[in-house]
Parts: structure tokens; C-alpha cells; sequence
């Protein structure tokens, strides 16, 4: 759970329940950051220039609401690195968005992309905003300004944004005609997770979660914790949380707990996915599917299971709830759920933890296959889009676990190694430019 916090800055943040003061995400994705690059010995100047983000871009966006008052929301696009490719990234629509989270999440892009092998550099953006309680023409308007104000820092060669929280393909498909509204021609590629009808790309709905369970599946082979009968409890049923269900209920294992926003479930012997994937089509939310019992949110995470797939937002697993988390795996679906002091407890107590960087690098992966088939104008079958995603994610997960093994530290900061190691490489293959 978290709740609001206005922070010295004015800036609002997320705050694990009970913490104080304010976890920064930037913060701690430095901190990680920092570890693996000393363990690199990074060059000390590589490492100023890697840990910054290139460019930071606020912009205000006036929107007339359907009573006709005029409301003024705040966004942001930040470039963190795009010394391999084209700044990519999602855009977040949440009443909690701020700078710090939006750079952030742009740095995790860039080594999530590294990690994964693909020629992108890392970018975010982020609006504020209650998307539940806007209404869809609401959403188009500030979906439309929000991409005229960043006309100039879009495009397929410079920076492609895709959905995160609170956005979804039909965002993208308003991005992507505000965008060519202004081109004059139709630029399907500046954008990915459109509709498939408009250049999207068949697999890219079930693309994180799909992966998600690649990188869980891949885990258990190597510490002993089979898909099949494994006990998994996932936390957050958006996109992310409610596909990577479908993933592991079709690998046999069984979802004893899931949560959303409204509360979380529990069934010991397993959730009929398939119907719970109908009830939430209906109801918008888990809570009361029949066949299941009450839990509460906070329990979730510590509920007694295989694998745990924090799927919601950042810092969830924190230095206080860390020490009760009973799961063998933690495999993170959302962005920074977990922070650093959080990591070293689970560590101490033996939790594998497979970080976002490399465990929800699926979706941008098949991201990177819609701007490649956009581009060529040719595209491919369901069956080719997650025959590639598997080989890519065993690949990434197998370069991770090396690099884990060599050094004798935690998935997460190997994931770090080998994305700084990938990008600053091919910084200094390129140069500096004076
Ligand atoms: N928002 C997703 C992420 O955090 C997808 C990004 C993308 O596809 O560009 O990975």
C-alpha cells in the first residue's frame, strides 16, 4: 500500500505505508547504480555521465473538461541515455507522477533495454493525473496537447513512447495520429503498443507478463522451483499483473493471492484464472470473485508462496515488510517495487530476486519488434513475436546469470553490470563529441 506525501520539494511521491521519510525512486535506482558501476571499476568520469539524465522536459497542459472549466495538468518526458538508439519508454497517466519518479523509470529504461539487448536508449514520461476519473474525451485532450508540446522531442529515429500505468493502446493510437496530424503523413512508428489494426504488433498485449513468466520459469530451473504446482501470488492486476496470471495458470502452476487497487483475494488451492480474467473484465476489480476469500492488501506480499510478482509500483517491498516476505522467487512485473535496503534483507535471508530491469524487459522487447515491423511495413505471426521474445528472454536472463555468478552478486546488480557495461561500451566506441 502506499499513500501520498508531499515531500520538502513540493513534489509529490510514494511512500511505503508508515515510512517517513519519502523513498525516492531516482535515489534508489542511483544507489544500485553506483554498486555495480564501482564493481565494474566504470570510469569515474563514465560514471557521472551515465548516471544523469540527458533531458528533463516539463510541460503544461491547459485541457477544456466536459463542463467547460479550463484545468491545467503538469507532464514530463525525461531522456536519461541514447547512446544506443532512440529514447524508449512508456508515458504514466497517476496522481502520483513526479519528476524524480519519471527519471527514474527513464534510467531503468535505459539498462532494461541494455540488458535486454536492443537498440534503444531509455526514456519516460509522465502526466498527473487520475485517469479513473477522467472521462475518455478528457483523456484524448490531454493525451493530444501532452504529444503537440513534445512534437519536437518525438519520433521513430528519436524518442517512441509506449503505454505504462494508466495508459493503454488507445492512448497510444491518439499519440500516434496527434503525431502524424502535424507530420502530415501517417508515422505509425513513433509509438508502439498501438491497436494491431493501426501497426501494433500481435503479442505485444501479453508481451510483459509473457515474459515475466519466461524470466520466473528460467529462475526456477536454476534454484530448484518448478513452474508446475509452484505457488504464486501476484500483486496488481493491471496489464502487467493479470497476464502474467493467464502465463503461470497456463504453465500449471497455481495463483493462491492476487490484489488491484481495491483490495487483494486468496484461494489456497488456486484461483480459477480464466474466470477471474472474466470477472475483472466485468467488475474492474478482484474483490468479491467468487471462489475466493478475502485478504488484506498488505498481507500479500508476505502471504506464504513460491514466487511473489510485485506488479503494481515502485517500493512495495520495503526494510519493514521485507523480513516477512516467505516466497523463494520475487520476480518484479512493475518498476522499482523494491528498494535497496529491502534487497540486502532479502538477500541475507536467501530470496532469489529477478529485477525489473531484466524480469519486465518483455514488453519493450516486443516494442522494439513493432518499431522494427512499422518500419519495414511487414508483419510478423503471434507465433514468430514470442518465439523471438523467448530467445531473447532466455538470452538476457542466461547473460544476467553469468554475470551473477562471476562476480558473486544478486541478479539485480548483475542486471546493472551487464546493462552499464553494454551502454558504456558503445559510448566509448562512439565518443565524445566536443
Ligand atoms: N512501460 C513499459 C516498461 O516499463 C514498456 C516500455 C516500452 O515498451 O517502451 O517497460
Amino acid at each position: 500500500m502506499t499513500f501520498r506525501h508531499e515531500s520538502t520539494s513540493g513534489v509529490l511521491q510514494h511512500t511505503a505505508k508508515g515510512a517517513a521519510p519519502a523513498i525516492n525512486p531516482f535515489e534508489e535506482m542511483a544507489n544500485r547504480f553506483d554498486q555495480a558501476a564501482r564493481l565494474l571499476k566504470l570510469d569515474p568520469g563514465l560514471t557521472k555521465v551515465l548516471r544523469e539524465p540527458i533531458k528533463e522536459i516539463k510541460v503544461a497542459i491547459p485541457v477544456v473538461m466536459d463542463d467547460g472549466r479550463i484545468e491545467l495538468f503538469i507532464g514530463y518526458r525525461v531522456h536519461h541515455n541514447i547512446a544506443r538508439g532512440p529514447a524508449k519508454g512508456g508515458i504514466r497517466f497517476d496522481p502520483h507522477v513526479s519528476l524524480d519518479e519519471v527519471r527514474a523509470l527513464a534510467s531503468w529504461m535505459t539498462w532494461k533495454c541494455a540488458v535486454m539487448n536492443i537498440p534503444f536508449g531509455g526514456g519516460k514520461g509522465g502526466v498527473i493525473c487520475d485517469p479513473l476519473k477522467l472521462s475518455r474525451n478528457e483523456l484524448e485532450r490531454i493525451t493530444r496537447r501532452y504529444t503537440a508540446e513534445l512534437m519536437d522531442f518525438f519520433g521513430p529515429e528519436k524518442d517512441v513512447p509506449a503505454p505504462d500505468v494508466g495508459t493503454d493502446s488507445q492512448t497510444m493510437a491518439w499519440i500516434m495520429d496527434t503525431y502524424s496530424m502535424h507530420m502530415r503523413h501517417t508515422v505509425t512508428s513513433v509509438v508502439t503498443g498501438k491497436p494491431v489494426s493501426i501497426g501494433g504488433s500481435a503479442g505485444r498485449v501479453e508481451a510483459t507478463g509473457r515474459g515475466v513468466m519466461i524470466a520466473a520459469r528460467e529462475a526456477g530451473k536454476a534454484h530448484g522451483v518448478p513452474l508446475k504446482d509452484a505457488r504464486v501470488a501476484i500483486q496488481g492486476f493491471g496489464n502487467v499483473g493479470s497476464i502474467s496470471a493467464k502465463m503461470f495458470y497456463m504453465e500449471g502452476s497455481k495463483i493462491i493471492a492476487v490484489s488491484d487497487v481495491n483490495g487483494a483475494i486468496q484461494n489456497k488451492k488456486g484461483l480459477d484464472v480464466p474466470a477471474l480474467l472474466e470477472y475483472m473484465a466485468k467488475k474492474k476489480t478482484v474483490v468479491g470473485f467468487p471462489g475466493s476469500i478475502p485478504l488484506d492488501a498488505d498481507d500479500l506480499l508476505t502471504i506464504d508462496c513460491d514466487i511473489l510478482v510485485p506488479a503494481a509500483l515502485e517500493n512495495q517491498i520495503t526494510a519493514e515488510n521485507a523480513k516477512d516476505i516467505k516466497a523463494k522467487i520475487v520476480v518484479e512485473g512493475a518498476n522499482g517495487p523494491t528498494t535497496h535496503d529491502a534487497d540486502e534483507i532479502l538477500q541475507k535471508k536467501g530470496v532469489i530476486v529477478i529485477p525489473d530491469i531484466l524480469a519486465n524487459g518483455g514488453g519493450v522487447t516486443v516494442s522494439y519488434f513493432e518499431w522494427v515491423q512499422d518500419r519495414m511495413g511487414f508483419f510478423w505471426r503471434e507465433k514468430e513475436v514470442n518465439e523471438r521474445l523467448e530467445e531473447m528472454m532466455v538470452q538476457s536472463f542466461g547473460d544476467v546469470r553469468d554475470m551473477a555468478a562471476a562476480h558473486k552478486v544478486s541478479y539485480r546488480i548483475a542486471a546493472y553490470m551487464v546493462a552499464i557495461q553494454r551502454v558504456a561500451h558503445d559510448m566509448q566506441v562512439r565518443g565524445l563529441y566536443a
